[in-house]
């Protein structure tokens, strides 16, 4: 009767008459209420004002497997989604449902993670209601060795979704976090299992700050998150789709290409770095230089006094002279 109950107040937009809810369900009054205190519980923001009746204010940010689906406009990403109130981290879920046979697309979201995870096992903090925690499970046929490729898709994906879904101005800082105002808002992570020539699977983890207010000591300098930089409230679920809306455009565009080329332009567009100074920070060499961009796979061109020098992920990270961009 939950889903019932909301479809109904959705569709109205306005109020809708506890007597109309009745009649409309076949139920009684105080079914309907009893309703209406549940889903109040589980975070709908209901309004209810005598001889008026119930009304759904449109600022709900509720997060389960019910919203998820009623949101869900993509083509395959999302077909399987699973959801966890409370995980251990969204990539190893999905690396154990990968490894029971789930299928390419399966979305996997959870409302708080207890051991989120950066590159190189870093930490990343994952509050209950805050953010967005989500992986995305592929089975792609390409060979291995464009599967890293992949991760540059995603963060084109997710600046792309928060400029024209959240309405921000998102960067990304090579080659996949994405920066607000010079800080971090959103941290992707790409696992894969790979054979010598083919991919068992690949897991893109994204963790994006929406409501934070504050973040620890680890996180504090370089985190922020879209209502403290731009005060804007939105609603999880609809930013989730349209991060995976944009991904399968991309996604699509990096089949067809079968590297980036397609996406290179725009992603350059979006990056912080590109024609400013920035620090190589290379376990085995590390240098400064000036971010140019992009290559068709991926790889950072960084102009040094020695000439362009391309840079692959892996073990490096990129900063900017005096700070985090
Ligand atoms: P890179 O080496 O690629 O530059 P990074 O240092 O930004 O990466 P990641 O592995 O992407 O590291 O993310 C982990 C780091 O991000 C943590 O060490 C912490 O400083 C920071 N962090 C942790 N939680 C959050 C969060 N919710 N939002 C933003 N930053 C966070």
């Amino acid at each position: 009767m939950k889903s019932e109950i909301l479809a109904a107040l959705r569709e109205a937009k306005e109020y809708v008459s506890g007597q109309e809810l009745c009649r409309h369900l076949g139920v009684s009054r105080t079914a309907v209420w009893k309703t209406i205190q549940k889903l109040k519980e589980e975070g709908y923001r209901i309004e209810a004002i005598p001889n008026k009746g119930y009304r759904l204010a449109d600022d709900s940010d509720v997060l389960n497997e019910r919203e998820l689906a009623c949101f869900r406009k993509t083509a395959w990403v999302g077909e399987t989604i699973v959801y966890y109130p409370v995980t251990d981290s969204t990539n190893i879920q999905a690396k154990r449902l990968a490894e029971e046979g789930a299928p390419h697309g399966t979305l996997i979201v959870a409302g708080r993670q207890e051991a989120g995870r950066g590159r190189r096992g870093r930490y990343w903090e994952s509050p209950e209601k805050e953010g967005i925690f989500m992986t995305v499970l592929l089975r792609p046929d390409f060979s291995p060795g464009k599967a890293s490729m992949l991760t540059i898709v995603a963060a084109m994906a997710v600046a792309k979704a928060l400029r024209t879904y959240s309405d921000v101005s998102a960067e990304i800082k090579w080659p996949n976090d994405i920066v607000l105002n010079g800080k971090k808002i959103c941290g992707i992570l790409t696992e894969m299992d790979t054979e010598i020539d083919s991919i068992n699977y690949v897991v893109i983890g994204i963790g994006i700050n929406v409501s934070n207010q504050k973040f620890g000591e680890d996180a504090a300098a370089v985190a922020t998150s879209i209502v403290m930089e731009s005060g804007k409230r939105i609603q999880r679920t609809k930013l989730i789709h349209a991060v995976w809306e944009q991904f399968e455009i991309y996604y699509d565009k990096f089949c067809a290409a079968k590297d980036l080329s397609e996406i290179k332009e725009e992603y350059n567009g979006y990056l912080v770095n590109r024609n400013r100074q920035v620090r190589i920070i290379d376990p085995k060499e590390p240098f400064t230089g000036v971010a140019k961009g992009i290559t068709d796979t991926g790889e950072l061109m960084v102009e040094t006094e020695d000439g362009i020098k391309l840079v692959s992920s892996g073990e490096v990270s990129v900063r900017g002279i005096y700070g985090y961009v």
